[in-house]
């Protein structure tokens, strides 16, 4: 038996409890991991809370990422004691998850924890943070530099809000945060933004198109504020699309991609290749600033991992949490 959260539905409806779980509950897998560190994502909050079917399987433990140690093993890449990182793969959805001590997982799922990193700050990092880095890779792939201009990322005080905006500072972006608590302008701006704006000149329904002003543009929130994003990025400019905290809908026209040749990029952490992986991952222990990421990260025990989740969907929760499972 292991501690851990396990989501059921059934007659008595959809519910999430704090328990006590048997081995019996994980599914195949070639790696055994000892979990010590989950996070919360947008993701794990709408699966504790079933507000949206992310869960496809039941009983399910949810968390779509984790840290930890393998204890066993019969995969070529990986033997007992190595440290390492999961994210995505269906993990949390259709795969039992991180948010408890033990997780039985495909070895290929698995990457290499960072030297530059300890198991609690790669899931400070947590899928948000490894997003936050495809945006910004996405961004600069498209040749876009600290030159061309103002960088926007919506959602700001979010989890991937608060990472892109550390890293796009770090590599020396302008950048513009766009977020519906102006309350938390000193905590955006300490993380590197120069200019705060509010949610809500962005989140009403927009022009085709309009002044050109973004070089680029992170979006976490999509709907209205990513297409008003799209008809106000600059020509030849590109748009890093990864999430919906504001909508799944696209109500946008296609000037922005004829008239002013504007890229949007589609962007999935969840099935991305190893090498992206590994790549993002690298990218992010050369340049995150890990001060920044405490500043934007708190720790919760497994416990209180159901009650924080239903605050996240609230908007009340900032930057990261993380969950200290071998703590619990
Ligand atoms: P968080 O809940 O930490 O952050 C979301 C932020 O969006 C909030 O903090 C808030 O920022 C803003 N927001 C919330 N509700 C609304 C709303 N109704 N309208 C406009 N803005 C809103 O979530 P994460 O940062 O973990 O994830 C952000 C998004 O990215 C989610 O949709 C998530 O599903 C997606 N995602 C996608 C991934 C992928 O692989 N494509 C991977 C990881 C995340 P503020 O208060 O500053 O306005």
């Amino acid at each position: 038996m292991f501690k851990g959260i396990l989501i059921f539905k059934g007659d008595a409806g959809y519910r999430a409890e704090h328990e006590n779980i048997d081995e019996s509950v994980l599914p195949d897998g070639d790696v055994q991991v000892q979990v010590e560190w989950s996070t919360l994502n947008y993701k794990d909050a709408l699966a504790i809370t079933g507000k949206s079917p992310v869960v496809r399987r039941f009983p399910m433990i949810p968390g779509i990422d984790f840290s930890g140690t393998v204890t066993e093993s019969s995969h070529p890449a990986w033997k007992a004691g190595d440290k390492v990182i999961l994210n995505g793969w269906g993990v949390g959805e259709t795969h039992c998850g991180g948010l408890a001590q033990v997780a039985r997982v495909k070895g290929d799922w698995l990457v290499p924890l960072p030297q530059a990193f300890t198991t609690r700050q790669a899931m400070a990092i947590g899928t948000a943070g490894y997003t936050a880095m495809l945006c910004v890779l996405a961004l600069e792939r498209h040749g876009i530099q600290p030159a061309d201009g103002e960088i926007l990322v919506t959602g700001a005080s979010g989890g991937v809000g608060s990472v892109a905006i550390a890293l796009l500072a770090k590599l020396g972006y302008t950048v513009v945060a766009s977020t519906g608590r102006l309350a938390e302008s000193d905590y955006l701006k300490a993380l590197g933004a120069s200019v705060v704006i509010d949610r809500s000149e962005l989140s009403a329904p927009g022009k085709p198109i309009g002044k050109e002003r973004w070089a680029g543009v992170v979006d976490t929130v999509g709907s209205h504020t990513l297409a008003n994003a799209c008809a106000t990025t600059k020509y030849r400019g590109a748009v890093a699309a990864c999430g919906l905290a504001g909508g799944m809908d696209f109500p946008a026209s296609v000037a922005p991609f004829i008239l002013r040749g504007v890229t949007l990029y589609g962007i999935d952490s969840v099935m991305a290749p190893l090498a992206v992986r590994l790549q993002a991952w690298e990218r992010l222990a050369r340049d995150l600033d890990v001060t920044k990421l405490e500043t934007m990260t708190r720790d919760i025990s497994l416990s209180q991992a159901i009650g924080v989740a239903a605050e996240l969907l609230l908007g009340q929760v900032r930057g990261r949490v993380v969950v200290d499972i071998a703590g619990s």
